[in-house]
């Protein structure tokens, strides 16, 4: 979400947000930057400047939760960066990435490019989310691009975040290399889980579809060193035309090379970036993605594996299996269908991604008596 702040002519900051006294008196505390909401206006302290805001611009600030968290640049636009009133919030260390897989929701223009990676700017961000937040994911791109650096990261996160848990986003790959593994098992915080996803079970397989040579042997040998090293991971399948046909196959793997990851999360596409470029070759609808991860499913269960369905409409799963449907989708990007009004476990359903919805239609049957 952005604000456009029509009056601001500062320079570019982090802040944190506040509508009461109350919330303004911890932020002091805390010696944070601060953006307080008060008559038609934002106080900017420590530097104590007044930006006036237009009624719409107030109204919009007046929506925000006393502890968000803005990134203001130079030409007044206020990104949310943090979000006290969702449990959804990230830390984005880069859009790059090694790997260009073909179903990837971000397009390979913005992964290609080469915007550097600002370690201590990201732990300046991190100093004013709330220390008690529940969930944070630290995400990319391919967030290890960062190199030896992102240790820091996790160094003043570790330190600071006591409660909080953290999902880490990575293909892995850098944890073929032993003192990456070592780095991470020593400076994570307590409470972190890796998502690292399974494309194949073998070379030809995986690196067809991340379009990296390579790539299967990397993720296998980091899948290997983290697990071994008491490393929580999640590992992730997509399911897509590409290997629909071979899921199974990636299951048995799991099963027989890396049975100690913590759980399996089986993946509806999101159809933007290079998934909408490539819709051809990758797009199965999601009923037809269930039926054919069912069996993979199954084989997982069977050998004690905790298995989660993300992205799937309730109504494209069997009833057996809707039970291990999570709602996944962030907030911002959920949409139903008109026919939704009438289904009545639409509470309890994610929903569909606003760039699947369209192609999703003829696979939403609204569930009248559940
Ligand atoms: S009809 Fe809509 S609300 Fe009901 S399960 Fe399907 S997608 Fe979800």
């Amino acid at each position: 979400m952005i604000i456009q702040i029509s009056s601001y002519d500062g320079n570019a900051r982090v802040v944190s947000f506040s509508k009461t006294d109350d919330s303004y008196a911890v932020l002091c505390d805390n010696h944070l930057n601060i953006a307080k909401l008060c008559d038609k206006a934002l106080l900017l302290s420590p530097d104590n400047v007044r930006i006036d805001l237009t009624e719409s611009e107030y109204n919009k600030f007046l929506d925000s939760a006393d502890f968000d968290v803005f990134e203001i640049d130079a030409d007044g636009n206020a990104y949310k960066y943090f979000d006290a009133s969702s449990l959804d919030n990230a830390i984005m260390v880069t859009n790059k990435c090694n790997s260009n897989c073909l179903m990837c929701p971000t397009p390979e223009s913005i992964r290609k490019k080469d915007i550097a990676i600002d370690i201590d700017y990201l732990i300046h961000v991190a100093q004013h989310f709330p220390k008690d937040a529940e969930h944070i994911t630290i995400t990319g791109g391919e967030p290890f691009l960062a190199g030896r650096d992102i240790f820091k990261l996790f160094d003043y996160l570790k330190g600071h975040f006591p409660v909080t848990d953290f999902l880490v986003l990575t293909n892995g790959r850098i944890f073929s290399v032993i003192q990456y593994a070592d780095r991470l098992s020593e400076t994570q915080p307590s409470n972190t889980i890796l998502g690292i996803p399974l494309h194949g079970f073998d070379d030809v397989t995986h690196d067809s579809i991340t379009q990296s040579a390579g790539s299967f042997r990397q993720t296998y040998k980091g899948l290997k060193n983290l697990l071994s090293r008491g490393i929580r991971v999640e590992l992730r399948m997509v399911v897509s035309k590409l290997n629909m046909d071979f899921i199974t196959g990636i299951a048995q793997l799991i099963v027989n090379e890396f049975k100690r990851a913590e759980c399996v999360k089986i993946m509806g596409l999101e159809m933007t970036g290079n998934a909408a470029k490539n819709k051809d070759s990758v797009w199965i609808g999601y009923k037809e993605a269930f039926e054919k991860a069912q069996p993979a499913i199954d084989i997982l269960t069977k050998a004690g594996i905790d298995v989660g369905l993300y992205n799937f409409p309730l109504c494209s799963v069997n009833e057996n299996y809707r039970s291990i449907c999570e709602k996944s989708i962030s907030d911002y990007k959920i949409r139903y269908a008109a026919a939704c009004d009438r289904c009545v476990v639409k509470d309890a359903c994610g929903g569909m991604f606003s760039g699947t919805i369209r192609l999703s239609k003829d696979d939403i049957i609204p569930i009248i008596n559940d």
